[in-house]
């Protein structure tokens, strides 16, 4: 409703562009070579890659320590699947940049009428990596993105992780045991919604805010990031109200991924929401993709 009419023909071209780009991306990792991880299904190789390593984070893999100091300079490439074979069979991109660093997680498609998220992190995980590991999943719920929905019929995916007990569906789990078998330092969820957090501009909602957790450096990290964003994106740009700021921090034994990740995990983490209250889903993509860098630079990421 609160929508300009140019939203729903870009959402509608997004829908376009999500679509091909998952089809091509299907294909293409099928066709190399595909085997077991553990409990995470089915691992495959880029076509960029000359012989993929099963036990992922073997960064020596066609590295320096094989003599071929060729590949040194690019980030090895692997895709996995999880929920192979199902209607919720959705791909997880793992890129470990040159230099090694901390290892990144980067959720999107959580709730799958959010688009900015999705798009934001297939365009992360399109960057050259110079430093670290970043494991990419833009499509966590892919039956809810593939009809655009907000949940799809197992219901709330980020309502799956309770703290302290296993989650409470299999993609959730398998989803959960990808990121305890990458050992992340940490997590970053990217959602949207209708409104903006703590105003009264437009409906209720969550946008424009960082929800870091509760562990370490986080709720410090998302002030400083919050500010970057305002410097680039909303000074001068957009009315006071659409200033990013920090929410409440994420603790307690609620069921969200964040939650997880700082209770059982106790490492940081953050999930973002950008208003789609008078904004364009290039805009989002743009705000969202910014924080998601910023955040995994601060934890040593780029
Ligand atoms: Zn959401």
């Amino acid at each position: 409703m609160n929508d300009p009419n140019g939203e729903h023909s870009a959402e509608r071209r997004q829908r376009n562009t999500l679509s091909s780009r998952r089809s091509i991306l299907t294909g293409g990792a099928a066709a190399i070579v595909s085997t077991i991880v553990g409990s995470v299904g089915s691992v495959s190789a880029s076509e960029h890659e000359f012989c993929p390593d099963p036990s992922t984070g073997d960064r020596s893999a066609g590295g320096p320590s094989t003599g071929d100091s060729s590949d040194s300079d690019t980030s090895d490439r692997k895709t996995l699947t999880l929920q192979p074979n199902t209607a919720y069979e959705t791909e997880v991109f793992v890129i470990d940049a040159p230099r090694p660093g901390p290892t990144g997680v980067v959720v999107g498609g959580m709730d799958g009428n959010e688009l900015a998220g999705i798009e934001a992190a297939y365009r992360i995980r399109e960057q050259e990596l110079e430093r670290g590991t970043l494991v990419v999943l833009p499509e966590a719920d892919a039956v809810a993105v593939e009809q655009r929905t907000y949940n799809s019929p197992r219901g709330n995916l980020n309502r799956q992780f309770p703290v302290g007990q296993p989650p409470t569906s299999s993609l959730a789990k398998e989803l959960w045991n990808l990121i305890t078998s990458v050992d992340p330092n940490v997590v970053i969820d990217f959602h949207s919604s209708k409104g903006i957090w703590g105003s009264d501009l437009g409906p209720d909602g969550y946008g424009q805010a960082i929800y870091p957790s509760v562990v370490g450096d986080s709720r410090q990290i998302a002030a400083d990031t919050v500010e970057f964003m305002n410097e680039e994106y909303i000074y001068g740009a957009y009315p006071p109200a659409y200033q990013f700021t920090v929410g409440n921090t994420l603790v307690g034994d609620k069921p969200k991924l964040i939650h997880k990740v700082a209770g059982d995990l106790e490492r940081p983490g953050y999930l973002t929401e950008v208003t789609r209250y008078n904004t364009s889903l290039d805009t989002r993509i743009e705000w969202t993709t910014a924080m998601g860098e910023r955040l995994l630079r601060r934890h040593g990421i780029w």
